[in-house]
């Protein structure tokens, strides 16, 4: 049976779904596990999922442009946001600050747009906090020696930022067990099919399709509260 605090959170969390009927997702993983390039497949072919771009302090590797990959600022732009309380979340990752517009976020999801925010483990937890019903994918690598051999592969960090990173690797892996989903990315297509079916699940949850479907949901007599 649920006691009185349940209830009232399972009451904010429907009131939270009606004013925010899309889907949130969080990607976590450690640096070179394919979590951007299996990201980027992703929302290829599936336009109702909106990519969060993060402000970051990190400068841009070659190739990455501003408002694309992030937006890039310097700390002192990056701290002013922050205290101006602009982010849902927000993180200090391998020596650089990170961070997520909030202001962004929950106009997407007030359309009723999915949204999709790669962050590490930190903003996540911060992420669960606010949005209960938010969906968290941990990626792994296969192995510790594919993901170095990635990191290298991708060529574009210098030899002590990979070191750095690899460094790191271990510290956000300990937190794969917080998330929902976890997905091994050893055959990238594989991986990305499975990407795919925790979006299509998520999708199918009551809260979502009520959300979506309010029209349907009243003709059919479809109750929020199962009836016993
Ligand atoms: P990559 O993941 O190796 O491509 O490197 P990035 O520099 O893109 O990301 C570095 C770390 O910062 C990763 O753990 C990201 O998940 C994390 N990160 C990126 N954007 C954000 C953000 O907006 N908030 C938080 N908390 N972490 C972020
Ligand atoms: P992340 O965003 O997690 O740091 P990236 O998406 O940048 O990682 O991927 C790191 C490197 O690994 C890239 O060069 C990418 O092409 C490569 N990669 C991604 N997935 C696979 C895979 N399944 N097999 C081999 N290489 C991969
Ligand atoms: P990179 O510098 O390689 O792009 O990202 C390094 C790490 O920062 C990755 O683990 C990435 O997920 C994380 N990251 C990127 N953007 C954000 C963000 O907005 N918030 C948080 N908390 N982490 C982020």
């Amino acid at each position: 049976a649920m006691n009185a605090q349940d209830a009232r959170g399972a009451a904010n969390e429907a009131a939270r779904e009606r004013d925010f009927p899309g889907n949130l997702f969080v990607v976590v993983a450690p640096s070179g596990a394919g979590k951007s390039t299996l990201v980027n497949a992703l929302l290829r072919d599936d336009a109702a999922i909106r990519l969060s771009v993060s402000y970051t302090s990190r400068p841009p590797r070659p190739g990455e442009s501003h408002g694309r990959e992030y937006h890039f600022v310097d700390a002192a732009e990056f701290l002013q946001r922050r205290s101006a309380g602009e982010f849902l979340e927000s993180a200090e990752v391998h020596g650089n600050y990170y961070g997520t517009s909030r202001l962004w976020i929950e106009e997407q999801m007030r359309r009723g747009d999915d949204v999709l925010l790669e962050i590490d483990w930190q903003g996540a937890q911060q992420v669960r906090r606010q949005f209960r019903n938010a969906v968290e994918i941990f990626i792994l690598p296969p192995s510790l020696a594919a993901l170095e051999e990635r990191l290298n592969k991708r060529g574009q960090d210098e030899p002590h930022v990979i070191t750095r990173r690899l460094l790191a690797a271990g510290g956000e892996i300990a937190h794969a067990s917080e998330a929902d989903y976890v997905v091994i990315n050893e055959v990238f297509e594989r991986a990305l099919a499975e990407l795919r079916c925790v979006i299509a699940a998520t999708r199918l949850r009551f809260g979502s399709q009520r959300a979506r479907h309010a029209a349907l949901f009243a003709e059919l007599g479809v109750h929020a509260e199962p009836s016993v």
